[in-house]
């Protein structure tokens, strides 16, 4: 009787355990998705150029998922392996810290059921993150680090001199890192607590997610307002300080406000353009022209607000947005690891580089869009 009651707690508790430990994989091969119907070949020249090219995104939500990022995996878009054989040399890295349930791009309340909540416990992170946005993005901040520990290959960026050194020590395989919030909100309404960001590594401070926060109007959020007075502060000391600001995701108000309040130039790191894509995922093109103006980046993304997933759909954005903003101003955002579907992860880059050769630009320019123009605006605009 006792044996059998021993027996059955066991089983229960062995079953429990697998049951938490496959959830969290479960929910990113459903969430972080490569379409593979189709493949695309890369010529061996297109090979040659694209392997000599110094590849930089600034996008991507990967500290989001619980799987090891030092292992070549087999779901989602991101890991230091895949990073390598596509030849990134530079990855930024942003925190996810709230999602709303029913997440969608034209309306979302601020109190809806938050996604990251269940999440982070799902994925069995401390219980302070449980309850607390900046914990959370602490908590990112903290494994990005320990990664970086644990391989050579990998460096986390937080100074021009840092990227610089970086560049030139730099060897096949080596990959870095740079870290950006996905939405403020983890500021917790507290302007002391850029300070945690910035002593936890955060370089680039984006302003908002899907919903409106307390700096202001998201894109998708409810009140489409501009900077709240607390989100005046925030992005002047946030400035001050030299974090790079970011627009992804901010309603057009907060866009013109921060561009007209700024001295520096900020990036939109992750979009589409409505030429190619007239989703509202999108900010219309004066205001990329606008941010282009100022000197910022225009990060273009790979999933559905480039409409056409195909490497040639990507290509046709990022093309437009060339013409639009000037080559300069264009960058790779893709959005790898969040929530996003793409045709192909970041191991199998070269398919764009062919794609973006084939839509008719030059080596030059695609050697400025694939990463030479995020290396050196962060070379300028880092502190
Ligand atoms: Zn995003």
């Amino acid at each position: 009787m006792k044996k059998g009651l021993i027996h059955g707690s066991l089983t229960l508790i062995v079953v429990g355990l697998i049951i938490v430990l496959m959830i969290p994989s479960w929910i990113e091969d459903r969430t972080n998705v490569v379409l593979r119907d189709e493949t695309w070949p890369v010529s061996s020249r297109t090979q040659a150029f694209h392997d000599n090219l110094r590849i930089a995104d600034l996008h991507a939500d990967t500290m989001l998922w619980n799987r090891d990022f030092l292992t070549r995996g087999n779901i989602g878009h991101v890991d230091l392996p895949r990073l390598q054989s596509g030849g990134v040399v530079l990855q930024v890295m942003s925190a996810v810290t709230k999602s709303p349930a029913d997440q969608n791009y034209v309306r979302n309340s601020s109190t809806a059921r938050d996604m990251i909540t269940a999440l982070s416990i799902a994925q069995l992170w401390p219980p302070r993150t449980w309850d607390s946005l900046l914990e959370r993005a602490l908590y990112q901040a903290e494994r990005l680090h320990t990664y970086a520990r644990r391989s050579e290959d990998l460096w986390v960026i937080t100074s021009a001199q840092g990227l610089s050194d970086f560049l030139t020590l730099h060897q096949p395989g080596h990959v870095a890192t740079l870290l950006a919030t996905e939405g403020a909100h983890p500021l917790e309404g507290d302007l002391d607590n850029l300070r945690k960001l910035w002593d936890a590594g955060y370089r680039m401070l984006g302003l908002h997610h899907f919903f409106d926060n307390r700096l202001g109007g998201s894109l998708h959020g409810e009140s489409g307002e501009g900077l709240s007075e607390f989100g005046r502060q925030a992005v002047e000391r946030a400035v001050q300080m030299g974090f790079i600001i970011d627009l992804a995701h901010s309603s057009p108000a907060v866009v013109d406000e921060v561009l007209a309040l700024s001295p520096k130039p900020a990036v939109i790191s992750h979009t589409g353009v409505q030429g190619t894509c007239d989703s509202p995922r999108n900010l219309q093109d004066k205001q990329l022209k606008r941010i282009a103006e100022k000197g910022g980046l225009i990060g273009i993304g790979y999933w559905d607000a480039v409409c056409d997933i195909t490497p040639a759909g990507v290509a046709r954005s990022i093309h437009y947005a060339v013409n639009l903003a000037g080559v300069e101003h264009v960058a790779l955002g893709s959005d790898y690891d969040g929530a996003t579907t793409v045709s192909f992860d970041t191991a199998d880059l070269a398919v764009l580089t062919q794609a973006l050769l084939d839509s008719g630009l030059s080596e030059a320019q695609v050697r400025r869009v694939m990463g030479e123009n995020q290396l050196a605006f962060l070379q300028q605009h880092l502190p």
